[in-house]
């Protein structure tokens, strides 16, 4: 297995070091991990100017001359909102990165979810802003893969969407061969289902998705989520019939 999706201190809202958690994915038996910090480019955001590629990529040299024989370690970033930042998500595909994910953390006025609960915006309200913004990051393409497709409902523990929006959006990021993510944090964060839930990964295979990635957006070297929760996600992909894209 392969947790693509893996943070570290390069990404704000962690202090993890790449190498405790390469340690831990070798001690987990794991074939390897990809580190998708955040690239937040909207001044509201948490990352705004946190993100240091320099370090970032010798970082990552550092770890494949450590564990190069006996783990993959890919390279990939986590890129907020590509829909808005066109130029920057234009440069981020000249850099080295083995895998770009596409993610949406800020919307209804530049706004994490989180801010929203507390601002009292409906989930009727947030979910009408937030599929619409996803719309418009699969039109956009440029990506390999959508992060957490449903993630909102980590915050207002609840769903919504209408079948006619999330096929539109599903069809839109097939037709662009962007695949999308089984993201098991959510098992960490008490569902029972992953992002996204059940019935998006069969809308996702309704509409003639046949790949995902899986990955557990750990920011810490928490063994549990590792080796617990990524199988789990490789279990939903069997479950549906959806193959484990590769990118080694
Ligand atoms: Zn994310
Ligand atoms: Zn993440």
């Amino acid at each position: 297995m392969i947790d693509m999706h893996v943070h570290s201190r390069f990404s704000p809202d962690t202090e993890e070091s790449m190498e405790r958690q390469c340690r831990l994915a070798l001690a987990c038996g794991l074939e390897g991990l990809c580190f998708t910090e955040h690239w937040d480019i909207d001044e509201t955001s948490l990352g705004a100017g946190h993100y240091d590629r320099d370090g970032y990529f010798a970082e990552i040299d550092r770890c494949r001359s450590l564990f190069g024989k006996q783990l993959r370690i890919l390279s990939g970033v986590e890129f907020s909102e590509p829909q808005n930042h066109p130029k920057e998500l234009a440069y981020a595909r000249t850099l080295p990165y083995d895998f770009l994910l596409g993610a949406t953390h800020y919307f209804c006025g530049g706004r994490f979810p989180p801010e929203l609960l507390k601002a009292g915006v409906s989930a009727a309200e947030m979910y009408g802003a937030y599929w619409e913004e996803m719309r418009r990051m699969a039109a956009c393409g440029g990506v390999d893969c959508v992060a957490h497709l449903d993630l909102p409902k980590r915050y207002y523990r609840c769903l919504q969407y209408t079948v006619a929006e999330a096929k539109e959006i599903l069809s839109l990021l097939i037709e662009q061969g962007i695949v999308i993510e089984i993201n098991t944090s959510a098992f960490a964060n008490g569902f029972k289902e992953a992002h996204p839930a059940d019935a998006l990964l069969q809308l996702y295979k309704d509409c003639g998705g046949r790949e995902v990635t899986v990955g557990t957006d750990s920011h810490w070297a928490d063994e549990r989520s590792i080796a617990g929760y990524l199988a789990e996600g490789y279990k939903k992909a069997a479950q549906f019939g959806l193959a484990v894209r590769r990118y080694v």
